[in-house]
């Protein structure tokens, strides 16, 4: 049995950055565990799990819904070029992120310039129709829209390069990654042995740090379950030419938190490359008729397979085509992904029993601060505690 001084069970955006971040102490003492992204079409066995950042482009944006989100975001930022530089793997567009609200200004473009002035970030607020039109013209809004336009490094960030820059930079450090599923885990010798799926020999490690996203109730992990909903979404591929991409090359990324009768929390990103070549601006939304799953059955049957869903495809291209009039999309492709939420609804970093902690809670904007997240949850790890000037009580966990 391959033994260890702290596991990291999840090679997400979160568990890699923890990865890379520990490995600067631990070396070759960390292990980074957890499967390689499925492929398409491939069998579901009874352990597959999936991931929240399995796409071409996540939003970037600096003010977030309070001052720790924006520091978590603006810490995440500073950490880019660096882990560029040093990997040689680009994963940061910062093409600008355009908030917007369609009914007047919201409780967070009320909250946003006295959050921004505060944190030092730069931005434009945009009282209506006319200065939205005139900053952003690709874009149209219904209603009465008010905006916020924050410029680089706001933007786009391609999370499967930056998983891929984290684990590089992990391998750098000495630290290593085992590709394997974990079922189980128990406390044995002063640590953990951690069962793994495939007849894969056991692992033990002295601590043990939790990074598994909407699968952290799901690893056999916790001694007691994390308190969270997961929940299904929906994003549509809107595929576009080589002329198209490249006049819509600067387009921010948008954040377009309205509620409509059938749709609300939508988001776009402008054309990115997608695995297969082709290039696709991506838009997301809650819909009334988005699942919610209690189990990983239920979580690999939506993955499975997107025919249930496309009857709602119509109402998403309608909302892509209503926000960029004017392009022609050659092709359209529904997904399915999977966010979780907890009561909270912020990111939690916390100790679940001695040598475990757990670094979760997406909420569906913990792509743009997962680099922070990571280096907070590292820090816990090494030294029991967050880094002097974070509220510890803003992470904690809420236990079922
Ligand atoms: C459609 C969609 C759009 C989003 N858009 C944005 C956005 O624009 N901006 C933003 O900031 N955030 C966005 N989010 C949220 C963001 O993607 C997540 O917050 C982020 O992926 C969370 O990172 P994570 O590492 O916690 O989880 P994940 O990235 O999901 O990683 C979890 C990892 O755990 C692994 N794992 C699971 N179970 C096991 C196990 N048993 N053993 C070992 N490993 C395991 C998985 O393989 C996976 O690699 C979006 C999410 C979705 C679904």
């Amino acid at each position: 049995m391959q033994r260890y001084d702290v596991a990291v069970v999840g090679a997400g955006l979160v568990g890699s950055a923890a990865a890379a971040y520990l490995a600067q102490d631990a070396g070759p003492g960390l292990c980074l565990v957890g499967p390689p992204e499925p492929a398409e079409g491939a069998a579901i066995l009874p352990h597959t799990v999936f991931a929240s950042h399995y796409d071409a482009g996540r939003i970037q944006r600096l003010t977030g819904k309070d001052a720790t989100w924006t520091r978590l975001n603006l810490e995440a930022t500073q950490a880019y070029a660096g882990l560029e530089a040093e990997t040689g793997l680009r994963f940061h567009a910062p093409v600008g992120c355009l908030y917007v609200s369609p009914h007047w200004a919201d409780d967070y473009l009320q909250a946003a310039p006295a959050l921004a002035a505060a944190a030092g970030v730069q931005a434009t607020y945009l009282p209506d129709a006319a200065a939205l039109a005139k900053a952003v013209p690709a874009y149209r809004f219904e209603g009465t829209p008010v905006g916020w336009l924050e410029g680089g490094p706001a933007g786009i960030i391609m999370p499967r390069a930056l998983v891929a820059a984290q684990q590089s930079r992990m391998r750098q450090r000495g630290g290593r990654q085992l590709a394997a599923t974990v079922i189980g885990a128990q406390p044995e010798d002063g640590g953990y042995r951690l069962r793994l799926a495939d007849g894969q020999p056991h692992l033990w490690a002295r601590r043990v740090l939790l990074a598994a996203g909407a699968f952290t109730n799901m690893t056999g992990v916790l001694p007691r379950p994390l308190a969270m909903t997961l929940k299904g979404e929906l994003t549509v591929l809107a595929e576009v030419d080589a002329d198209t991409t490249q006049r819509l090359a600067h387009l921010p990324a948008l954040l377009y938190e309205g509620w409509f009768d059938d749709r609300d929390g939508i988001y776009l990103t402008g054309p990115m490359r997608y695995p297969n070549g082709r290039y696709y601006v991506k838009m997301g939304c809650n819909v009334p008729e988005d699942p919610y799953f209690n189990t990983l059955a239920q979580v690999q049957a939506w993955f499975a397979d997107t025919a249930a869903s496309q009857a709602l495809l119509p109402r998403l291209r309608a909302q892509v085509e209503a926000l960029l009039p004017g392009v022609a999309f050659a092709s359209w492709q529904l997904r399915h992904c999977i966010i979780h939420r907890t009561p909270s609804l912020r990111p939690v970093i916390d100790q679940a029993a001695p040598g475990l902690a757990v670094v979760a809670g997406c909420n569906g904007y913990s792509a743009m601060c997962a680099d922070a997240l990571g280096r907070l949850a590292a820090h816990q790890m090494v030294h029991g505690q967050l880094p002097a000037g974070w509220d510890a009580t803003w992470f904690a966990a809420d236990w079922r």
